[in-house]
């Protein structure tokens, strides 16, 4: 076994960590360590296998209209939304998170992604004539063919919105998904495979492999066309030279380090309420959290104060026995990575306002925790926690707020609050994010309307917006002839010297600075 699948494994839910190859994976709840379920870990010839059957099946399903296929993806959802009650159960068990966030942030958010991708699929997918401004004899129109097989890499922190919005475009699109989940959410991905073969709808079209990351490796390695990355940065890096090697396509969606903006005219309640929901939702593991604080001095005391209260007013706990507000953490590393932050910060004049702790006794619990008097020479504001902890820094004005928020080397998602939207809106354009919410946390991340995606190392492409939809296509340009063309065109040979001179006039005619005087005169 590579020191690539040791290192998975010693990240799977703290169980069997030995680092020793196992024939299965094992599915913990983390909230109580109770063993849910197993499923295999696939090796290359498997993967591979399960590639060449969905580059069959596509043919037939690449071939349907968009409608045909749209009405397809609906029977999906609707088979989804008939089992959900399953569906969240496994969801807050496997990963732990409250039911409400299993069904608002994944279920539902799945479910509108198939409608309205179903939806806007005929019209954004249609073939379309773009006018060339210069060769005006000629048409020009834009095709959107599937590519093939899409493989789809996801982590395990939205273990059904995530894969299943990447799987939603690709099928629609017309190609074959083959999806490989998180090694310690393997079950959700599988259960969702069952829906879709318990719907009937065709098996091959939509397949999961599951295993460490060797299997991802795998996938990218069976003649995969296209392939669409969600996880950290660093097994980014490897997955997006991976795909260069192949030369294959890919879309990277990777890790986030939010910044909130608190201007100094922020609405106190609106403000605290957002940064505990945005910061502590599924327990802070979500690439879009609230990951630091930048709030104005005339606002900060009494953001931080609300924002304190109200974090002591959370309850956590196993989400799947009770109704809870903070749910558990996925494995021990993350607690790890969380408590080292914190000590960091703490040593170099951080304040503990609320939290900090690991919780004894069963399940993988970590305090909702947050921290005062940061600044950036803390870890804990300037590398992804991805866990329960919002350090909060003061600052003196909009411009030192904007700099600190630009310092990164991430760049997801971003948040201003203000009383003034306009001015929201003039200061978001600056923040370097590829999303920026305006008195908002969280919601672009389930919004299949507008692209979502990262700059700087949050990686590159979109998902979801239509463009995305294109994205899942080969673009193909089929040019014809405007009129009946008959004997050659005056561009092809022979060349001569009469017409190069022709030509050398074209380009002073069509490209000079001069106005359309000076441009006849240069024909002539
Ligand atoms: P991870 O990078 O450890 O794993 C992601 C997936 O990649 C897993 O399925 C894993 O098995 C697979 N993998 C590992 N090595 C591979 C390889 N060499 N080739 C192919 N596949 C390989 O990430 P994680 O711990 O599961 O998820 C947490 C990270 O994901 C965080 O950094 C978070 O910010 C990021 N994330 C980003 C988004 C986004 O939309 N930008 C969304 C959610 C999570």
């Amino acid at each position: 076994m590579g020191q690539l699948a040791s290192e998975q494994m010693a990240k799977g839910n703290g169980q069997s960590l030995n680092g020793q190859s196992s024939a299965k994976l094992k599915s913990y709840a983390p909230a109580t360590g109770e063993l849910l379920g197993e499923a295999p870990n696939m090796g290359p010839d498997e993967v591979r296998a399960v590639v060449e059957r969905a580059r069959r099946a596509q043919e037939a399903w690449g071939a349907l209209s968009i409608e045909e296929r749209g009405e397809r993806m609906l029977r999906f959802r609707d088979a989804l939304v008939d089992r959900a009650d399953e569906v969240i159960d496994l969801l807050s068990r496997e990963c732990g998170k409250p039911r409400h966030e299993a069904l608002l942030h994944e279920l539902m958010v799945v479910a509108d992604v198939i409608t309205f991708f179903a939806k806007v699929a005929p019209q954004a997918l249609a073939p379309r004539e773009i006018s060339l401004h210069l060769l005006k004899h000629r048409r020009s129109f834009l095709h959107y063919s599937p590519r093939g097989v899409v493989g789809v890499i996801s982590p395990w922190n939205y273990p059904l919105q995530l894969p299943l919005r990447d799987v939603v475009l690709a099928l629609v699109a017309g190609n074959a998904a083959v999806l490989k989940p998180s090694e310690v959410t393997p079950l959700i991905a599988l259960k969702a495979k069952e829906i879709w073969d318990a719907a009937g709808l065709p098996e091959d079209v939509f397949q999961v492999v599951t295993g460490y990351g060797p299997t991802g490796a795998a996938l990218i390695d069976a003649g995969i066309q296209l392939c669409v990355f969600t996880g950290g940065v660093a097994t980014g890096k490897r997955v997006a030279a991976a795909c260069g090697e192949r030369l294959i396509p890919c879309v990277m969606e990777l890790g986030g380090k939010a910044p909130l903006i608190a201007l100094d005219d922020a609405d106190i309640e609106r403000t605290a309420q957002a940064i505990v929901f945005g910061g502590f939702t599924n327990a802070g593991q979500v690439c879009i959290s609230v990951e630091r604080v930048y709030a104005h001095q005339k606002v900060h005391d009494r953001v931080l104060d609300r924002a304190v209260e109200i974090t002591r007013s959370l309850r956590q706990g196993d989400p799947a026995s009770d109704f809870v507000d903070v749910g558990a953490i996925i494995f021990p590393h993350q607690i790890d990575v969380a408590e080292r932050h914190i000590k960091d910060a703490i040593e170099k004049g951080a304040q503990l306002k609320v939290g900090g702790k690991r919780r004894e006794g069963t399940g993988q619990f970590f305090e909702p925790t947050i921290l005062s008097g940061c600044n950036h020479d803390m870890t804990v504001m300037t590398q992804e926690i991805f866990g329960p902890v919002i350090p909060f820094m003061e600052v003196a004005s909009e411009e030192e707020a904007l700099r600190l928020a630009n310092d990164s080397h991430l760049g997801l998602n971003a948040y201003v609050f203000t009383a003034d939207r306009d001015r929201g809106h003039r200061l978001a354009e600056r923040v370097q994010a590829g999303s920026v919410l305006v008195n908002d946390v969280i919601t672009n991340g389930g919004t299949p309307d507008a692209p979502f995606g990262g700059i700087k190392q949050s990686g590159f492409g979109r998902v979801l917006g239509e463009d995305s939809l294109r994205d899942m296509c080969d673009v193909r340009h089929i040019s014809t002839d405007r009129v009946r063309m008959t004997g050659k065109d005056p561009l092809w040979y022979p060349y001569s010297e009469t017409s190069y001179g022709w030509f050398k006039k074209g380009l002073r005619a069509l490209f000079s600075g001069g106005g359309i005087v000076q441009r006849i005169r240069d024909i002539l």
